[in-house]
């Protein structure tokens, strides 16, 4: 089982078998079925610079690019592995980048889907979350009004919301803000990484501190 009831990956996929519950380790991995082996491979993975600051998440498929690339090394690994054609890989967790990597304050390109993923998907004015599909991007500050198109004033909002707001700034339209909307920095990110990384005790050390 890669997903339980609610549509969430189980710790199961993330490799937490417990020594003996489950047979040798590594026996597992001949169990993977295409299906699971897909889901596998975009399993979040915890990337680190070379100071071990948390930077990124990435996905195992990408994680083990890095890997082979020699541009990183894993600093935890799943009880799992992943079979290519001649060798037995096991699984990371989390990684670590060899070289350090500068990272820019604002290291996120504004687009929509950073935005949506910065505003947790839920509309900043009836904050109720939604599929990224029936939300779009509304200016606080109008368009017509001189509102740019930044980080501060682009939030993610739902098409009811959207329309009831129109052409006016919130106030006018009497509606609030859940949140003043800020750039997506390295701490909004860390946010976000540790509402991931709740699935994966590997990343605590990491991340909550
Ligand atoms: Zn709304």
């Amino acid at each position: 089982m890669s997903v339980d009831s609610r549509g969430r990956y189980t710790p199961e996929v993330a490799g937490e078998v417990l020594p003996g519950s489950e047979g040798p380790a590594g026996s597992r991995s001949h169990n993977l079925n295409s299906t699971r082996r897909t889901s596998l491979m975009q399993e979040p993975v915890l990337v680190l610079n070379a100071t071990y600051e948390p930077i990124n998440v990435t996905a195992v498929r990408r994680a083990m690019v890095l890997m082979l690339k020699g541009v990183a090394q894993a600093e935890e690994m799943h009880n799992t592995e992943v079979h290519s054609a001649a060798h037995a890989h096991r699984v990371p967790s989390v990684i670590r980048l060899l070289a350090y990597r500068h990272i820019p304050q604002q290291s996120r390109a504004l687009s929509r889907k950073n935005i949506l993923l910065r505003d947790r998907n839920t509309c900043q004015f009836c904050v109720r979350v939604f599929p990224s599909s029936e939300l779009t991007l509304d200016h606080v500050v109008p368009r017509s009004r001189g509102g740019r198109s930044t980080w501060e004033n682009l939030v993610a909002c739902c098409y009811r919301c959207n329309n009831s707001k129109g052409d006016r700034t919130p106030e006018e339209a009497g509606l609030k803000l859940a949140r003043r909307p800020r750039p997506f920095t390295l701490h909004t990110s860390r946010q976000l990484m540790r509402l991931i990384g709740h699935r994966d005790e590997r990343w605590r050390k990491y991340l909550f501190y």
